[in-house]
């Protein structure tokens, strides 16, 4: 956890040139924290972004596997996690998906649905970096890369100390993102300003994660690792129909990243493998139609042939239709349309999309971003305890957030 000096500011000596001074500091040059800069920078505002790695956007340039699924058309406030569930509504109903798109469209990026109002590049994740670069460098932007904030004090607005020299900024934006991918250099940075400056940060797990398993059941799972099927995985009273992957941890794919992020520790994960499917009508039908043909040929029509065949090798009656009684036919069913196997951990933050939780809503203006009580100070993007699902929401929050603190910041 990164540490933070927050003592009070005293005067500097004489003839000392003193810190160079902007009206709003950014930290993280992120999808949140350039949004941000970018709108102060149109209100004419001196800005300068610090951020500690080489690039800027360095998330944004591995999204949507490179090709950055950058909004959702549905990325209504309704959609996002929080346990302070309406404070979203207000950045994201004045900055919708739309608003980003007239900003993709103006810079010629050509970008398509690819499903669930999905919107991706048809390019690379690149254009989306350079289009808010160039953003930002028409709004006069400076943007510091490698630069490591080392403290933070309060002064007339904030003091903020770099291995670079010291700046001081009439404001303060905190976007430099959650905990997911610490080997990209993510931190707890954001957690740890704001709790200095006496906010309350709300409890942090990996979100949108893929799900481990251990003995028997992973064996399975590894039997059958690169195996995708559709389905529906609910946890938690959240339901979620599309693809599962196996691997050679657990179960991945977009369905269990969904259900992840809602999922408490060590809750049940149920599975229907046929969702929309009478699979109790289509197996009676088949002892009749079928009746010399055994359970996997069978289900071999309608699932992967492998998942198939290791199903019935390890926990489904593996006989001739004919020979099997109502009993036999009532388990597979329960067996196939709310599966379960043993989920006891998460491949963390390592291989999480997202964290849930993060910096307390309660303590930050849903107008503004701004911490109440510590004027000048703002936090936004993936720092906040904000949380889409899967396909372009996150970022949809990112670019939302970050546009609203830059009408005020
Ligand atoms: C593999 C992967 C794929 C994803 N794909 C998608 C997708 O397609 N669509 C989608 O909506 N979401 C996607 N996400 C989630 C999305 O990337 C994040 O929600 C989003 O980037 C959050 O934006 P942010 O600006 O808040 O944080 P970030 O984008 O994480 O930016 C934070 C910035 O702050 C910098 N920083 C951190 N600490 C410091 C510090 N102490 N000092 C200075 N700088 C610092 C970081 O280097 C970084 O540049 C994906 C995430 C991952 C990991």
């Amino acid at each position: 956890m990164a540490r933070l000096g927050v003592e009070a500011i005293t005067s500097s000596h004489h003839g000392d040139p003193g810190p160079e001074r902007y009206d709003v500091v950014v930290i993280g040059a992120g999808a949140a924290g350039l949004m941000c800069a970018i709108e102060a920078g149109k209100r004419g505002r001196r800005v300068l972004v610090l951020e500690h790695a080489d690039k800027a956007g360095k998330k944004i340039l591995i999204s949507g596997g490179g090709r950055c699924n950058f909004t959702n058309l549905y990325a209504t406030p309704d959609s996002y996690q929080s346990q302070n569930k309406p404070f979203c509504v207000s950045a994201l109903t004045r900055y919708a998906p739309q608003e980003f798109i007239v900003l993709v469209e103006r810079h010629r990026i050509a970008y398509h649905e690819k499903k669930l109002g999905q919107l991706f590049c048809n390019g690379s994740a690149n254009q989306i970096v350079r289009m808010l670069l160039d953003e930002a460098e028409a709004a006069g932007v400076t943007v510091r890369l490698r630069c490591k904030v080392t403290s933070i004090r309060r002064a007339d607005g904030f003091l903020i100390d770099t291995d670079l020299g010291p700046v001081a900024a009439g404001s303060l934006t905190v976007a430099t993102g959650g905990l997911s991918i610490p080997q990209m250099g993510a931190t707890g940075f954001a957690y740890a300003v704001a709790r200095k400056f006496g906010l309350s940060v709300a409890p942090t797990s990996p979100g949108l994660v893929p799900l481990t398993s251990s003995g028997q059941p992973l064996e399975f799972c590894k039997r059958l690792a690169g195996v995708s099927i559709s389905c529906t995985a609910s946890c938690e009273g959240a339901s979620f129909t599309e693809n599962l992957l196996f691997t050679h941890r657990g179960i991945s794919g977009p369905a269990i990243l969904q259900v992840s992020s809602c999922r408490q520790e060590g809750e049940q994960v149920h599975i229907d493998l046929l969702p929309g499917f009478d699979l109790l009508t289509h197996l009676k039908e088949q002892q009749d139609a079928r009746p010399k043909a055994d359970l996997q040929t069978i289900l071999s029509t309608l699932l992967p042939r492998r998942f198939a065949e290791v199903m019935c090798e390890t926990s489904l009656p593996n006989l001739g239709m004919a020979q099997l009684s109502i009993k036999d036919i009532s388990a597979v069913v329960h067996r196939l349309k709310d599966w379960t196997i043993l989920l006891d951990g998460t491949e963390g933050y390592r291989k999480a999309e997202v964290t849930v939780g993060g910096v307390d809503t309660n303590g930050l203006s849903s107008k503004t971003m701004g911490a109440v009580g510590v004027p000048g100070l703002f936090f936004i993007g993936e720092a906040v305890d904000v949380t889409g699902p899967l396909g372009g929401y996150n970022f949809q929050w990112a670019w939302a957030s970050g546009y609203c603190a830059g009408q005020y910041v």
